[in-house]
């Protein structure tokens, strides 16, 4: 094998050109990244270890080592891990560019102050970093395993890099950075020794610390405490060390918004440590995307992101779990029913929701931030999770017709707040809070004082179906069947109301019902309605218009549903309708007026009328009159 010259990939070279000029202070980050990169990788031989003795031949002591050279210039940073390839070289450090690394960019691109520290941990491309301290970095790396060759990668960071043939006679990977003149101080032991602490203390391997170009001595302290922080007493753990970890752990770098830690005894014995980002990751919303907890068993890092230890709508709590209970060698679909694991996820999913019921008890504000974040998510479970239904009602919040533009009320705030005369909890479903407080349903609800929950998040079509009641309360749309409300004397009085003007209504809603029979299925007096003419309603079980015009946007097929007009028998403009009609049933302003109430009822749930250009035109007519 020769040496050979490659081109970086065109994404890997826009992120490199950001990271070599970048003029940033927190440079001092790459050794948080290449140091993490060195633990992964011991943590995957390991793992694979499990499964391959041989991969073990050399009887490895895991360890780190970063070495400073004064004379040379020069910081390595050594790892006994699984090595790489050539091939493996090649793809991971310059062909391959990661889902993250496009991410990278197209997130520099929209925005016009970045970061560029902050923003290499959280999409995954922390070995670039080595470039905003060195001007040259090489990798020399032998992959475990047998027959294998050492490879070294060199690269100046501008455009293309080298790979040939090494010498490495243990498997596992240096990297040498040839520093920058003025980033020496990376080469001092005092500097080294604070960004480990600061950055890499609770790291499982011990990192040692070489000068003058010679390894450590083997009786030198590791520069780390190594103790895995989920394992400590939690008044032992600062919050500097929870928060570095969760940055580790997440490529978060926003401190997490909040912390479990939990040791459980019992049936089945596990710790656990648990983050609830501050905010939704750039990946959260995509398809696939990778979630979960970092499982340990006994120590030995089984894999990251094991889906089945959280259910799916808690899929943005970042952490690990450490459980003896369970077997080592055991592949990942043998864990997807096993009933350890099943107690462990319904453990941690108790205890996720029981925190998140203190802090919206505790910490409304936060709550609050949370919910924007992830509140979308979590709604999700209403659906697949009944066990903790209970649980989950209590967590979500909608807007409300009482509530102020942008904000939220808990089921509970709704339930206490409710008149004694109110026995349902209202709701509608539409596309956006705006449309649903311009809606004339809630007149006759907020007369009566009664409040009405807006279901405006798309997911909110199904969280309604999931419902049903709370403390006893049934759940009502109030854009569906006959909408009754008030206690008995309210709802008897309302009846005979209704009855007196339907009687004297009836040819007119004959005649409406005939006029407009391919648009309404029915035609009838409205007890909803105060200040508005008329509405639009659904049958008890018809789809919302909202749903309707989901499912057709996503290409379903639906069939057209017919809605009921209701009108307000108290609205002058339905007496002057009743007057028209009464004097000349073949009057053309009658049909003027018609199309124009119905028109209205239309826009006023967020559908568009029939033929906008008859409307303008009947209403430009009726405005010179
Ligand atoms: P990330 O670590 O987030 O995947 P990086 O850019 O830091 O992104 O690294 C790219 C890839 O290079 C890693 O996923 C890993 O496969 C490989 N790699 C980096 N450092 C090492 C190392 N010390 N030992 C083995 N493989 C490594």
């Amino acid at each position: 094998m020769a040496r050979k010259k490659h081109t970086f990939k065109a994404e890997i070279q826009q992120v490199l050109d950001l990271v070599v000029h970048s003029l940033y202070s927190k440079k001092e980050i790459f050794l948080r990244e290449l140091i993490s990169n060195a633990s992964d990788a011991i943590d995957r031989a390991q793992y694979s270890a499990l499964t391959d003795k041989s991969l073990l031949s050399d009887d490895p002591d895991w360890e780190i080592t970063i070495v400073a050279d004064k004379k040379e210039n020069t910081l390595m940073i050594s790892d006994n891990g699984m090595g790489m390839s050539e091939d493996e070289l090649d793809k991971n450090l310059g062909i391959i560019a990661s889902s993250g690394t496009k991410a990278f960019v197209n997130a520099l691109k929209a925005e016009k102050e970045v970061d560029v520290p902050e923003l290499i941990g959280q999409f995954g491309v922390g070995f670039y970093s080595a470039f905003m301290v060195a001007e040259q970095v090489e990798v020399i790396t032998l992959r475990r395993g047998k027959n294998q060759q050492a490879v070294k990668w060199v690269s100046e960071g501008t455009g293309s890099y080298t790979i040939e043939p090494a010498a490495r006679e243990v498997p596992g990977t240096t990297i040498v950075l040839k520093l920058r003149e003025d980033q020496k101080e990376y080469l001092d032991q005092w500097k080294i020794r604070e960004l480990v602490k600061k950055y890499s203390d609770f790291i499982a391997y011990p990192i040692r610390f070489g000068e003058d170009g010679e390894p450590p001595k083997d009786d030198s302290e590791p520069l780390n405490a190594m103790t895995a922080l989920w394992k400590r007493p939690k008044e032992e753990v600062s919050e500097q060390e929870y928060n570095e970890f969760y940055t580790h752990l997440s490529h978060d770098h926003q401190s997490p918004l909040k912390l479990i830690h939990l040791s459980v005894e019992g049936v089945v014995e596990f710790r656990a440590l648990l983050y609830i980002p501050a905010q939704a990751g750039f990946d959260l919303m995509l398809p696939n995307q990778k979630h979960g907890l970092n499982l340990y068993v006994r120590n030995v890092l089984i894999g990251s992101d094991f889906e089945m230890l959280l259910p799916d709508y808690l899929r943005f709590v970042k952490g690990v779990v450490d459980s003896s209970d369970l077997p080592l060698n055991v592949s990942r679909e043998m864990l997807q029913d096993d009933a350890v694991v099943r107690k462990i996820r319904s453990s941690l999913t108790g205890k996720i929701l029981n925190s998140l019921t203190e802090m919206m008890r505790d910490e409304p504000e936060k709550y609050r931030n949370f919910y924007v974040a992830f509140g979308r998510i979590l709604k999700e479970g209403l659906h697949s999770d009944w066990e903790n239904s209970d649980k989950l009602k209590k967590l979500i919040m909608f807007p409300s017709a009482k509530t102020e533009q942008g904000y939220m009320i808990s089921l509970t705030d709704y339930v206490q707040a409710m008149p004694q005369n109110q026995s349902e909890i209202y709701y509608l479903i539409a596309e956006d809070e705006k449309t649903a407080r311009q809606s004339p349903l809630l007149e006759m609800l907020a007369e009566r004082g009664f409040d009405v929950l807006f279901l405006i998040d798309p997911i909110d079509q199904w969280v309604a179906q999931s419902l049903n009641e709370f403390e006893n309360k049934k759940f009502t749309a109030i854009d569906k069947g006959e909408l009754q409300f008030g206690d008995e004397k309210d709802q008897q009085d309302l009846k005979e109301k209704l009855q007196q003007s339907s009687e004297s209504f009836k040819e007119l809603i004959d005649y409406i019902k005939n006029k407009l029979s391919d648009d309404v299925k029915e035609v009838r007096l409205s007890s909803r309605l105060k200040g508005s003419p008329a509405c639009l309603v659904a049958d008890e079980n018809a789809l919302s218009p909202a749903m309707e015009r989901m499912m057709r946007a996503m290409n379903q097929e639906v069939p057209r549903q017919l809605r009921i007009l209701e009108l307000n028998a108290e609205h002058p403009l339905i007496g002057k309708l009743k007057k028209l009609f009464e004097a000349d049933p073949s009057d053309q302003l009658l049909n003027d007026y018609l199309e124009l109430i119905f028109g209205q009822s239309l826009l006023s749930e967020g559908a568009a009328v029939k033929d906008p250009q008859r409307f303008n035109q009947i209403l430009s007519e009726l405005m010179l009159k």
